[in-house]
């Protein structure tokens, strides 16, 4: 029995089950869509949440470009160029024997600064948040100040007293060790064994304290979790739960509103914009979503991606039993080349927060995610890890909107792997086309 139903009988209520059990691909479209206006009002987060964490991130720009020069050129800002794919949607429409209307765009969060990926956003907004509510507590910095003075020994110091512990599959726990190694906080990442030996190898290098879990990964955040509680000066970052990492991704959408601008794409009634996300646990689409709802309100449908192996976020929204409900519970492994996605049980916070505000979700299969690694590295030069091309076949996949669409994959890492584990995935890719 899960959840007092046997799996004959969810299967019954929810047909799609059986499939994602036999690992095939799905589209699930949410029926629970509602305006967005009549929905954003009610929730425990709002547009102002967002400016404010938009605002902290400015404050930190100085220091940013500071201690990362490569952040130099775009003055501290850490963000990703939105790019046409324009020979990727010829590829696309290849693969898929399908016609794609409107436009292609990849949104390359795997050229974030930093730490490649995604996680550069949620990650580092709640290490730089943390540095900044401890030194405005000790009187050491106040908003106006300029924030390269937490670049001085003096901060360093302080910030050696205090720890920062999270539990990672790999990305997160870089973003988080790289900043907090910087600001000089004593940082611990719990990662389970089967994590990329090259990310445990990176953070090593940095000074970042890698503990290693035989468990799966849900085990290794438990632990890192509860070490972290019985210590005041230790602060767990918590992937499931925390709004702080949800609102750092949730900027995303201001800076994206802006690019849009900038290239004189439109986004009305009449020209929509379909927005596709990888997800694993939630936090990052989901902040991405919510700030593009905020703004773009229903002229913008978002869906998430998910591999056929861990369809946590699917599970628990087409269900509406969100963390209640993990795929292992209905038989499915939750073993995926992307590793950033894999992920058996979703965050219950994100999937309540967006119930109502996502167009739906489907799942790619290993051999999928491969195969478009190798075409958007062969159509356009972009190196993508697995986890981050879950998005590019969106636009095959999920309903028509027309013509007139605008759609942006967002490719969420890449630019730390090594060339060498870069090259295994790109022919794995090749050798299935
Ligand atoms: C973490 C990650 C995601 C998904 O973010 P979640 O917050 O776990 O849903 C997507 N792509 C990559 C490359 C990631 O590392």
């Amino acid at each position: 029995m899960i959840e007092g139903k046997t799996i004959e009988q969810w299967k019954e209520e929810f047909p799609l089950i059986g499939q994602m059990t036999e690992y095939e691909e799905v589209l699930w479209t949410n029926d629970k869509a509602t305006e967005a206006e009549n929905v954003l009002d009610k929730l425990q987060l709002s547009e102002s949440d967002v400016l404010e964490a938009e605002a902290r991130l400015k404050r930190f720009a100085p220091y940013i470009a500071y201690v990362f020069t490569e952040t130099t050129d775009n003055a501290g800002i850490i963000e990703s160029p939105l790019t046409e794919t324009s020979e990727m949607k010829s590829a696309l429409e290849t693969l898929y024997k399908e016609p794609v209307s409107g436009d292609l765009y990849v949104k390359e969060d795997n050229r974030l600064a930093i730490s490649g990926s995604i996680k550069a956003r949620g990650g580092i907004y709640e290490v730089l948040k943390r540095a900044e509510d401890l030194a405005a507590e000790a009187g050491m910095i106040t908003e106006e100040d300029d924030y390269k003075k937490f670049a001085s020994d003096e901060f360093n110091d302080f910030f050696s007293q205090y720890s920062i512990v999270c539990g990672s599959t790999g990305n997160l726990g870089l973003s988080i060790g790289i900043m907090s190694a910087e600001l000089g906080f004593n940082v611990t990442i719990h990662m389970s064994d089967d994590a990329r030996a090259w990310k445990k190898e990176m953070l090593r290098a940095k000074g970042v304290n890698v503990v290693e879990h035989s468990d799966d990964y849900s085990k290794a955040v438990e632990q890192g979790r509860n070490e972290s509680m019985h210590d005041p000066k230790s602060y767990f970052v918590d992937d499931e739960n925390s709004h702080t990492l949800f609102l750092g991704y949730a900027v995303a959408a201001v800076r994206l509103k802006a690019q849009l601008q900038d290239e004189n794409i439109t986004v009305d009634r009449e020209h929509p914009l379909n927005v596709y996300l990888p997800c694993g646990v939630g936090g990052g689409p989901g902040g991405i979503a919510f700030g593009l709802k905020v703004i773009f309100g229903d002229n913008v449908r978002c869906y998430f991606a998910e591999p056929t192996h861990s369809p946590c976020m699917l599970l628990g929204m087409m269900t509406g039993r969100h963390d209640n409900l993990s795929v292992q519970e209905f038989g499915m492994d939750n073993k995926t080349a992307a590793d950033g996605l894999a992920v058996g049980r979703a965050s219950g916070f994100v999937g309540n927060l967006l119930e109502k505000l996502i167009a739906g979700i489907y799942t790619v299969s290993d051999e999928n995610l491969f195969k478009l690694l190798a075409v958007i590295y062969d159509s356009e030069q972009i190196k993508l890890e697995p986890s981050a091309s879950a998005g590019l076949i969106g636009p095959a996949v999920v309903p028509d909107t027309g013509d007139n669409t605008t759609h942006i994959a967002w490719s969420t890492g890449g630019d730390m792997v090594p060339d060498e584990v870069w090259q295994e995935y790109y022919e794995t890719g090749k050798n299935l086309l």
